[in-house]
């Protein structure tokens, strides 16, 4: 007796049992589903994917694809499978998807093909319901340690919490959304979306302005079976700003900026750096601000005064001149008036920025 290996099936010589010519025939290389459904918001254009909202940065033919092509299965033992997709639309939201698959299967190149039917449903995403419904998370306070801050801090902080809101969002925090900005006796109240985005306005704030940041939170109620929770977020702007001019341990200080509860602060006289702990800085007398500065024409000076022509007197004055200001007969200077002094301010852009 001899032993010829044939396909059981069609008969054809076969080592191995059935034959590729047979397997193949058998085979379903391309699973597909019936129908797919993708969500977009109508408000904003973001869909839904496994349950999460994403913004659409592709087009709904794109997205329709894109769920077909994570729906359907290629059978294992096909090689260098391709996928091809073409998406026709058939009105504003029933489309069909023809999916085209080639490959090779043991030594034949083979083909399947099949049509998805999709469907786009509309529904309002989370984020906009809530904006729509005046939803909000968290209120961040911005307020002056010493009556209301000024208006250019206030111009300021809303102009950061415009940034921060859009950066929280870019990185995925769908709620960072502001609901509502008011003014308030003391400053400004950010109503907003989520208690993340409050926290990094707050952070951020502090870190231009320096300042205290104290969270708070109380329950409002249920929502889903779940508690939820409203965050009150209080930003204390400190009673110095950057450019002021201050009287602290001793000497003429200007402020420069803040580092956590620290006031960096420069020394008038020689530009070195100093730091002002939180005590020294609600102590320190404030004389005023670089950009209220006068200014005036150096008549004569020397190395320690400058005589300076007070341009409301018109009469010569001396006074002490910085260690760092250049300054010769004929050239302008920038100074405060204190107690009947004038304070030479060193030039704007040096002086201990180091
Ligand atoms: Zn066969
Ligand atoms: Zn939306």
């Amino acid at each position: 007796m001899t032993l010829v290996s044939v396909c059981p099936k069609c008969g054809e010589p076969s080592p191995l049992g059935l034959c590729d010519r047979c397997r193949l025939e058998m085979a379903t290389l391309l699973e597909c589903p019936d129908h797919v459904e993708v969500t977009l918001c109508p408000v904003c254009g973001s869909y839904l994917v496994r349950g999460r909202w994403q913004e659409a940065q592709v087009s709904v033919e794109d997205l329709i694809s894109n769920a077909v092509a994570e729906e359907i299965g290629i059978h294992q033992n096909l090689s260098d499978p391709q996928v091809d997709l073409s998406v026709h639309k058939k009105n504003a939201t029933q489309f069909q998807v023809a999916v085209h698959l080639t490959g090779t299967f043991g030594e034949l190149p083979a083909e399947e093909e099949c049509i998805v039917a999709a469907t786009v449903r509309r529904a309002t995403c989370e984020r906009c319901s809530r904006m729509a419904g005046n939803y909000y998370e968290a209120i961040v306070q911005v307020r002056g340690s010493a009556g209301a801050p000024a208006s250019e801090e206030l111009a300021e902080s809303r102009k950061i919490a415009n940034a921060q809101t859009e950066s929280c969002f870019g990185r995925g925090d769908r709620l960072s959304f502001i609901q509502e900005t008011k003014d308030v006796k003391g400053g400004i109240d950010l109503v907003l979306g989520s208690t993340q985005q409050g926290r990094s306005i707050a952070r951020a704030i502090q870190e231009r302005f320096g300042g205290s940041v104290q969270e708070s939170y109380k329950l409002v109620g249920m929502r889903d079976g779940k508690n939820v929770y409203r965050t009150s977020i209080l930003v204390r702007l400190p009673r110095l700003k950057s450019g002021d001019l201050i009287r602290a341990k001793g000497s003429y200080l200007e402020v420069r900026g803040f580092e956590g509860k620290r006031t960096r602060c420069t020394f008038l006289r020689d530009g070195a750096s100093v730091y002002l702990s939180e005590e020294d800085a609600e102590d320190a007398l404030v004389v005023g601000n670089r950009s209220s500065a006068e200014r005036g024409v150096v008549v004569a000076g020397d190395r320690d005064v400058l005589e300076v022509l007070d341009p409301e007197s018109y009469r010569t004055v001396s006074a002490s001149r910085p260690s760092i200001l250049e300054a010769n007969p004929g050239d302008e200077v920038e100074f405060l008036r204190f107690r009947g002094d004038l304070i030479l301010l060193p030039p704007r852009d040096e002086g201990g920025s180091c």
